[in-house]
């Protein structure tokens, strides 16, 4: 998968608006670059207003850029002097409220898409793709007969259905119930790899991001931050924005020791990479909730201060003795109460400081 063809290729891209007042522009987008290869899913992921709408509406060609270059398949479509027409980049676009016809059945949703085919052909056409999507039995009913999920995936089919060299998808998750994003993430996952198709994608929700990308882009003001593998983002954050937004955890002081290691309160951990000239240095140091275990007998203690069931685990707030708050999850039949001290232990692969 690494070695797949590019398929998408943004440089340098900058994009602007006219401000609110009128006298002037405002920058949505700027110094951006990332690749996509033929096939992978990819991801842009940040908080509202960064630019992640204004990125797939450039791509689509919705939006003229201002300056830098996006090429799909080796062909420039946008540049400052060249803007490829929509409807000639074979791109397909769900978006956030998926946008299907109320007065079209699902099957008519689908084959709409398809007016270059002959019409006995479009219906054939668009019923293989209802099946792709695992909906042949709603062929015949209205969007307002289905269930969010079920609409999602007939705005996919109908994205789907002409056969683009790539689908873009805006928050195609936001508008359905929290408690089915992740698990709809990861169905469309599937059926995007089944049918071999290249996606990019924008999500707020980083556990979203996680169940359905290859690579992810963390965006902030415009930029992507980090483009990357989500175990990558998660285990080597380019910087403390990336570390913050992904996972939960807290930053901690250490100071750094002899032979590549770091004190900090809970004790000394093995550094990755050379810090010989910042022995006797201050560091901050990331805790993640996976990075505490707790140990009932454990001499390390902290005190539990705030606690949230989820199931198989409790994430749990931990005071330490010098009064750093740090997270710890904690299988579920650990039941302790608020105020009680625990014994907790480190387990962390791969320390990140910054
Ligand atoms: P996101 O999708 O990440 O929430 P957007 O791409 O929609 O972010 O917007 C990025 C920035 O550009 C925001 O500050 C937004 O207010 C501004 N913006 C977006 N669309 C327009 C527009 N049509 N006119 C003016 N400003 C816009
Ligand atoms: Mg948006």
């Amino acid at each position: 998968m690494n070695f797949a063809r590019t398929l998408l290729s943004i440089k340098d891209l900058e994009i602007d608006y006219p401000s609110r007042d009128g006298h002037g522009r405002v920058t949505a987008v700027k110094s951006l670059y990332l690749n996509l290869g033929q096939g992978e899913i990819g991801c842009l992921l940040g908080s509202s207003g960064c630019g992640k709408s204004t990125v797939l509406r450039a791509i689509c060609g919705f939006e003229h850029i201002k300056a830098g270059e996006i090429q799909l398949r080796d062909k420039v479509v946008s540049s400052l002097s060249f803007h490829l027409p929509p409807n000639q980049r074979r791109v397909g676009m769900v978006f956030q409220d998926f946008a299907l016809f109320p007065h079209l059945n699902v099957l008519e949703n689908i084959a709409f898409g398809l007016q270059h085919l002959p019409s006995q052909q479009r219906s054939s056409v668009a019923m293989e793709w209802l099946k792709r999507v695992s909906l042949s039995d709603k062929a015949e009913a209205y969007p307002h007969e289905l269930s969010g999920g079920q609409q999602q995936r007939v705005a996919l089919a109908r994205a789907m259905a002409p056969e683009p060299d790539l689908i873009l998808l805006d928050e195609p998750f936001s508008s359905l119930d929290i408690e089915l994003r992740e698990r709809l993430a990861s169905e469309m996952r599937e059926i995007l790899k089944a049918n071999n198709i290249t996606a990019l994608l924008v999500t707020h929700d980083q556990y979203e991001s996680f169940a359905i990308a290859d690579k992810i882009g963390v965006m902030s003001e415009g930029k992507v931050v980090q483009w990357n593998t989500p175990y990558e983002l998660y285990h080597k954050p380019v910087n403390r924005y990336v570390a913050d937004f992904i996972g939960r955890g807290v930053f901690v002081k250490g100071i750094v020791q002899p032979n590549n290691k770091v004190r900090i309160e809970l004790g000394e951990l093995q550094l990755d990479n050379d810090h010989s000239k910042d022995v006797g240095k201050e560091i901050d140091v990331l805790l993640r909730a996976d990075d505490i275990q707790h140990d009932d007998h454990s001499p390390m203690q902290a005190e539990v201060v705030r606690k949230t069931f989820r199931g198989a685990d409790f994430l749990y707030v931990l005071k330490l003795a010098s009064g750093i708050e740090i997270y710890a999850f904690v299988p579920s039949h650990h039941d302790h109460a608020i105020g009680e001290k625990i014994g907790i232990a480190l387990a962390i692969d791969h320390v990140v400081t910054f």
